[in-house]
């Protein structure tokens, strides 16, 4: 037997039992004649005392780092007690050991405090997964999986298997492909989710299907982004969209309770798409603080039933071009910053003219606690037409206004990133905060400037709210003038779609499906797929649809943000055993990398020069 007991098993209660222990060498420290090692093991760390005699043998058999070891001794109560550990009271008096295998030197200390660079430690993935912190990150992610799965299976949802090796059908991302040796000059792809194959299912009969999957989307990687990322994806049928919701308020706080210990017991707030976009500029508001965005200026067409919050004189009669000419103007009120001074304003206006954020200046009003009113455009506006535009941000005394002129997509992008820029840096926050948000009614159509087209904003299967149903059947998708897109019967159209945001990221999205082929094909054809084209890529969903097709909805949890989010981490590689770089790489095994000729052969594939 290796092993009697980890090395975070033992305590005051088990002093003067005989044991074994194995694992890593931690630390190794000499007192003259005797040494203490800490031996480390996934469950913790134990203290090992070796007296004169073995430390003469360790003398002559000498360890280091890394190294595995296996002792056998007495416990017994340490002198110097470190009350921070579980098994901070004893240590073991060794009375033999084994050397089971050596170590080269780490290249980086494996400590939570570890001196290892990205790199390094992506490099040498098996010992960075050593690290406690990395550990601990793992144990949460199987924690999640481990709650999802007992309430799926409580509920009576199927864990069921769909294929790696599919068909292309790109409709979004870009599929990753895989050369069939069998079948000459042919490809599978890796599915980007399990979307069509869940399904089917339904139309099976499967009425309530899981799985915890691997999906591949083949995307230039964004900060944070996986080319293989892991999906809690599940169906329903014979649902209505407040089944979903309801059913998945419950997985989530679930989740909640099992992992963190968190009673979420308020009802997960809904909040539309348009209100979202317009209070928030952002379709994942974060919403653990308040900072909405007040629209003091608007294009037609865009939220059409909605009204600026201000006259439109107030902002206009100024003579201040920058309003005048601007499409869009929003603004944000900070609250208590009217004491900024120029260097802090300064600096704001750089934020926002950095490339990512793209704009050309700020506009600012300080509103002084006194209730005196000063600006960056004392110019153009009197104090009193100050006030109404304070009035219109529904500004208090001590806030600092903030105001964005510009182009309607990029100023509402503009102000939502700088409501989160001011959000954190006022500490709002909160990292043990957890603000869930159900947003509902998105677009059902994205236009596409560059294909002068429709695209599906979600993907192709989801339905449009059954009132919206006449307009997408009874009009072309035809953009005659792509200039006025916006004023196209398809720009209003909203689909049975939701998103569920944590602390404003998106964890999980879904829809009401299409289920009657009539339907889906008007649908085809609305995104400018042919009908023999639809039949190509989709024929099988089609053929399903005529054999008894359920009404069906579902949704998908991207996995690794969630257990990033309920980690406290920003980044969701540090919740992956074995992640890619940024580049998509994976830099311990090197790949991907290059094929020999002889495979290529058989795959009858041969690389073009010019990429060579
Ligand atoms: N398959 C969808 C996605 O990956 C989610 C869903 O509609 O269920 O985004």
């Amino acid at each position: 037997m290796y092993r009697t007991h980890t090395c975070g098993a033992l305590n005051i209660q088990d002093t003067g039992k005989e044991v074994t222990l194995a694992g890593w060498v931690q630390t190794i420290r000499k007192f003259g004649a005797i040494t203490f090692v800490d031996l480390r093991d996934r469950y913790g760390i134990t203290q090992l005392l070796f007296g004169e005699a073995l430390n003469r043998e360790l003398e002559m058999h000498p360890i280091g780092r890394e190294y595995v070891l296996q002792a056998k001794g007495v416990v017994s109560e340490r002198s110097n007690k470190n009350l921070n550990l579980p098994t901070g009271e004893i240590e073991v008096n060794v009375t033999s050991f084994t050397i089971l295998n050596a170590s080269a030197t780490p290249p980086f200390t494996i400590q939570d405090d570890t001196d290892g660079g990205d790199d390094l430690r992506m490099k040498y993935r098996y010992l960075d997964l050593r690290r406690n912190m990395v550990k601990r990150n793992l144990e949460l992610r199987y924690a999640v999986s481990r709650s999802a799965r007992n309430y799926l299976h409580e509920n009576g949802f199927m864990d069921i298997e769909t294929p790696f090796l599919i068909k292309s059908t790109p409709e979004g991302a870009r599929d990753f492909v895989v050369p069939s040796r069998m079948n000459t000059g042919q490809f599978y792809a890796l599915p980007q989710s399990p979307q069509t194959f869940k399904q089917l299912l339904m139309v099976s009969g499967y009425d309530r299907y899981y799985q915890i999957v691997k999906c591949f989307r083949d995307e230039d990687l964004r900060a944070d982004r996986q080319p293989e990322f892991t999906q809690i994806d599940c169906e329903m049928s014979f649902v209505e969209q407040k089944d979903i919701l309801d059913m998945f308020e419950g997985l989530i706080k679930r989740i909640f309770k099992d992992v963190k210990g968190i009673d979420y017991t308020a009802a997960i707030e809904k909040i539309s798409w348009d209100d979202a976009m317009w209070h928030y500029g952002n379709d994942k508001p974060d919403t653990r603080f308040n900072m909405q965005v007040a629209n003091l200026k608007v294009p037609p067409h865009v939220f059409s039933d909605r009204r600026h919050t201000i006259p439109q004189t107030a902002i206009g009669a100024s003579g201040f071009k920058v309003f005048q000419d601007a499409e869009t103007i929003l603004a944000i009120a900070v609250p208590g910053c009217s004491a900024y001074s120029r260097k802090q304003t300064d600096e704001l206006t750089e934020w926002v003219k950095r490339p990512q954020i793209g704009m050309k200046g700020l506009v600012f009003i300080k509103y002084d606690t006194d209730g005196s009113i000063k600006s960056s455009i004392d110019k153009f506006f009197s104090p009193e037409q100050l006030k109404v535009i304070a009035d219109a941000v529904k500004a208090r005394p001590s806030d600092l206004i903030l105001i964005l002129a510009g182009d309607e997509e990029r100023t509402r992008k503009a102000v939502s990133e700088l409501r989160l820029e001011m959000g954190k840096r006022l500490g709002l926050r909160k990292e043990n905060e957890f603000r869930l948000l159900w947003v509902l009614d998105f677009p059902l159509f994205e236009y596409d400037a560059d294909q002068n087209r429709w695209v599906a904003r979600h993907h192709p299967f989801t339905s449009p709210k059954p009132s919206d149903i006449d307009t997408m059947i009874h009009h072309s998708p035809v953009i005659k003038d792509p200039a006025k897109y916006l004023e196209h019967p398809y720009a209003v159209i909203k689909a049975n779609a939701y998103d569920m945001v944590l602390n404003g990221n998106e964890i999980g999205g879904g829809s009401i499906r299409i289920f009657q082929r009539d339907l889906q094909e008007k649908m085809f054809s609305a995104l400018g797929m042919s009908k023999e084209e639809a039949q190509y890529k989709f024929g099988f969903l089609l053929g399903a649809f005529e054999y008894g097709a359920p009404p069906h909805g579902g949704i998908a949890f991207g996995f690794d943000r969630l257990c990033a989010i309920l980690g406290g981490s920003e980044s969701i590689r540090d919740f992956i055993a074995f992640p890619k770089n940024n580049s998509g790489r994976d830099v311990m095994l090197d790949a991907p990398a290059t094929i020999d000729e002889h495979q290529l052969a058989e795959l009858s594939i041969g690389i073009r020069k010019e990429i060579k």
